[in-house]
C-alpha cells in the first residue's frame, strides 16, 4: 500500500520526482535497503538538491539525515495524530511498525474530521419559505410561516391544533401553565430525560416527582407510575399532571400509562420532543396527551435552529398558550393585561425553516433509522451492545442510535468507550443523566421500576452514536470500525 511512494537512497532525484508526480500522497518515504525507515522526502526537499547543484541524475544519498517524526501502528489514536500534525505544521505522518519498517502513512484528511453526534440537515425548500419572509418583510414574530407550519405540522401528526413557540422547553412551560400547576402542586415526571423535561415544573413552584422507566422501552414504566399514584392518592395529594417523554425516538407503552393516568384522573403532558415523526400502535408520537410538545432544537431530528411546538385537539388550550405566548396581551386597543405572559412565540423567519424542514420529515425518519440499521448489522456479533429495544408496538425515528456497554462481555465501562472514541474523534454521549441523581434535583421523590432503579443503570452502561440523517456512508464505516476496535 505504501509501495509506490517508498524510494531508496540508490534512486534518483529524477526517480523520486517521477514518484512523486505519480502519487497523489505529495510526500515519499525514504527507506533503507532493510525496509527500515529513515525520512520523509517532499518536493521541497529535491528542489533544494537541485538547487545546490545536483543533477537530476545524482542520488538520493545527497538527501540530509534528519529525524522524521512518526507514529507507531495501532498505538495512536486519531487524536493523538492531528496534535502531532497540528504541533508539527504538517500534514503527513508515517507510521512504522515495531521492528520501525515503514507500513502506512497518514494525511490530515484522514484524521481531522469529527464524526458528530446529529447535525443539522437541511431540505431544498427552507431557503424558499424564509426568502418569502424577506421579500414581504415579515421578519417578527407572528406571520403567515408561522401560520402555516402550524397548520401543517398539525396535519403531520393529524392533531387539530398547534401552537409554534419558541422552544420546547418553553412548550412544557405552557402546558404546565395550561394544566393550572402552581405553587405547591405535585407533577410527575419521566426520570430518564433531558432536564428540559423536569426544569419548567420548578419554573411553577410545583414539586417534581420522579417516576423510573421500563426496560423494554427505556420510557415511563407503568409498574412505578401505578405505585406512585397508588401513594399519592392514599396520601390524599394527586399530582396535578404527569409528564410522559418518549426517549431517544420511541415512544412510551402509552396503553397502560394513559390508562392508569385516566383511572386518577390525571392529565398527561406528552413530551414528543426527541419522537417527531415516531408512532405507537400506528398513531403519531406526541399526540396521545392532553397537551403534547415537540421542540426544533438544532440537535433534534428536524430542526428551525431552535423552536418548539405545542399540539393538542382542544382548540381553547391551543389559543390560550398563544395568548400566554405573546405576553398575555388582552385582545383590546390599549394594552391591558390580566395574568402573567411570556414572550414564547417563534418567529416567522424560523417557521420558514421549519416548514421546509417539515416537508423532509420522512425522509430523515427513514435515513436515522438506516443508520440504526447499518450499525445493528456491522456490529451484531459484538455480545457487548445490546441496542436500545424497539417493542412491537413502536416505530422509533431512532433520533440516537443508543444501546448498553454489557460488563459480562467486557471491562470497557460506557464512559470509557465514550472516551475511546473521542480520541478516534468520533463524538458519542452517555445516555442521559437521571433526573433523581441531578444534585439540583436532590431531595426530590423517586418510584423506581420494581425493585430496580433502571434509568440508573442504563446511566451507567448506555451511549448514543452519531445518528445524522446527513452522515456519509464513510463516517459510518469509521464509527463501526472504531466501536470494533474498542469492544471486540
Ligand atoms: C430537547 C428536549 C427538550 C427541550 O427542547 P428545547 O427546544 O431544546 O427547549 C425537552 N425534552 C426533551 C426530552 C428534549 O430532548
Amino acid at each position: 500500500m505504501i509501495q509506490h511512494i517508498t524510494v531508496k537512497r540508490s534512486d534518483t532525484i529524477r526517480d523520486a520526482m517521477r514518484r512523486l508526480d505519480a502519487s497523489a500522497a505529495g510526500i515519499l518515504l525514504l527507506v533503507q535497503d532493510d525496509g527500515l525507515f529513515e525520512r520523509t522526502v517532499t518536493d521541497g526537499d529535491l528542489r533544494r538538491l537541485l538547487l545546490q547543484g545536483h543533477e537530476l541524475g545524482a542520488f538520493l544519498s545527497e538527501l540530509p539525515k534528519t529525524a522524521s517524526f512518526t507514529l507507531k501502528e495501532n498505538e495512536y489514536t486519531k487524536a493523538d495524530a492531528l496534535a502531532l500534525m497540528n504541533a508539527k505544521t504538517v500534514n503527513h505522518v508515517p507510521i512504522i511498525d515495531s521492528a520501525g519498517n515503514a507500513v502506512g502513512l497518514l494525511s490530515r484528511k484522514d484524521v481531522d474530521e469529527y464524526v458528530l453526534l446529529s447535525t443539522p440537515h437541511m431540505g431544498d425548500a427552507e431557503r424558499e419559505f424564509v426568502e418569502e419572509a424577506f421579500r414581504t418583510n415579515w421578519i417578527a414574530p407572528l406571520g403567515p410561516n408561522v401560520d402555516a407550519f402550524e397548520r401543517e405540522l398539525a396535519d403531520w401528526v393529524g392533531i387539530r391544533h398547534a401552537a409554534a413557540v419558541s422552544s420546547g422547553t418553553a412548550a412544557i412551560h405552557l402546558a404546565l401553565r395550561l394544566l393550572d400547576v402552581g405553587q405547591g402542586d405535585i407533577v410527575f415526571c419521566s426520570a430518564l430525560t433531558f432536564v428540559a423535561t423536569a426544569n419548567p415544573i420548578v419554573y411553577q413552584g410545583a414539586e417534581p416527582v420522579f417516576i423510573d422507566s421500563d426496560p423494554d422501552s427505556w420510557n415511563m414504566s407503568p409498574v412505578a407510575l401505578e405505585s406512585a399514584l397508588k401513594q399519592a392518592r392514599a396520601s390524599g395529594r394527586l399530582p396535578k399532571a404527569v409528564i410522559i417523554v418518549n426517549l431517544y425516538g420511541q415512544s412510551a407503552d402509552m396503553d397502560p400509562l394513559l390508562s392508569l393516568c385516566d383511572q386518577y384522573g390525571v392529565p398527561v403532558i406528552e413530551d414528543a420532543a426527541e419522537s417527531l415523526g415516531a408512532t405507537y400502535k400506528q398513531r403519531a408520537s406526541g399526540t396521545f396527551g392532553r397537551i403534547g410538545i415537540f421542540s426544533f432544537n438544532g440537535n433534534k431530528i428536524i430542526t428551525t435552529s431552535g423552536g418548539g411546538m405545542l399540539v393538542s385537539d382542544d382548540e381553547s388550550l391551543v389559543k390560550k398558550a398563544r395568548f400566554l405566548a405573546t405576553q398575555a396581551r388582552e385582545p383590546v386597543p390599549h394594552y391591558e393585561h390580566q395574568t402573567v405572559g411570556y414572550n414564547y412565540r417563534m418567529s416567522n423567519l424560523l417557521a420558514g425553516v421549519g416548514r421546509g424542514q417539515l416537508k423532509v420529515l420522512s425522509d430523515r425518519v427513514s435515513a436515522r433509522r438506516q443508520v440504526f440499521e447499518r450499525y445493528r448489522e456491522a456490529l451484531a456479533d459484538l455480545p457487548a451492545i445490546e441496542w436500545m429495544p424497539e417493542p412491537a408496538w413502536s416505530l422509533s425515528n431512532r433520533w440516537l442510535t443508543t444501546g448498553t456497554v454489557q460488563s459480562r462481555y467486557t471491562d470497557v465501562s460506557a464512559l470509557e468507550f465514550i472516551k475511546r472514541l473521542a480520541a478516534e474523534l468520533i463524538e458519542a454521549r452517555p445516555v442521559w443523566k437521571p433526573m433523581q441523581l441531578q444534585p439540583v434535583f436532590s431531595g426530590c421523590r423517586y418510584f423506581c421500576h420494581e425493585n430496580e432503579s433502571v434509568s440508573a443503570r442504563l446511566f451507567e452502561t448506555g451511549f448514543c452514536l452519531p445518528s445524522g440523517s446527513n452522515m456519509t456512508e464513510r463516517q459510518q464505516c469509521r464509527v463501526i470500525e472504531a466501536v470494533r476496535k474498542i469492544l471486540a
